[in-house]
């Protein structure tokens, strides 16, 4: 099941989900409860277990989108600094969305182009 490949990467899967749930900088959210909603969309690797996605997350909080704002083993809870904007990349042809801090560059890891 290793070469599982989602049609969407999941970089950009996560943003999404970030974006129609939980889109309001009052709101915290976990990495649990974002992974819970990747499985159900059914574009992951159906092996994968939370700390399978952790380097997601954090890429998330070094480009500036979220904040780490407690941790319990493996339970990550995030706030945005900043409302998520939907935009879309000519380049790769995908929608991404970026914090409004954000460097203007497109979050998909096999395009980063500038929006
Ligand atoms: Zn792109």
């Amino acid at each position: 099941m290793s070469d599982f490949s989602p049609v969407t990467p999941v970089a950009l899967q996560i943003r999404k989900i970030i974006f129609e749930k939980f889109n309001d900088v009052d709101t915290k959210f976990t990495n649990d409860e974002i992974f819970e909603i990747l499985k159900e969309n059914n574009d992951v690797n159906p092996t994968w277990i939370v700390d399978d996605v952790e380097s997601f997350f954090n890429e998330i909080c070094d480009s500036g989108l979220t904040r780490n704002i407690a941790q319990n083993f493996t339970t990550i809870w995030l706030k945005l600094f900043d409302s998520i904007e939907k935009l879309h990349c000519n380049s790769c042809n995908n929608d991404i969305y970026l914090g409004k801090s954000e460097d203007r560059i497109c979050p998909n890891p096999s395009c980063n182009s500038s929006i």
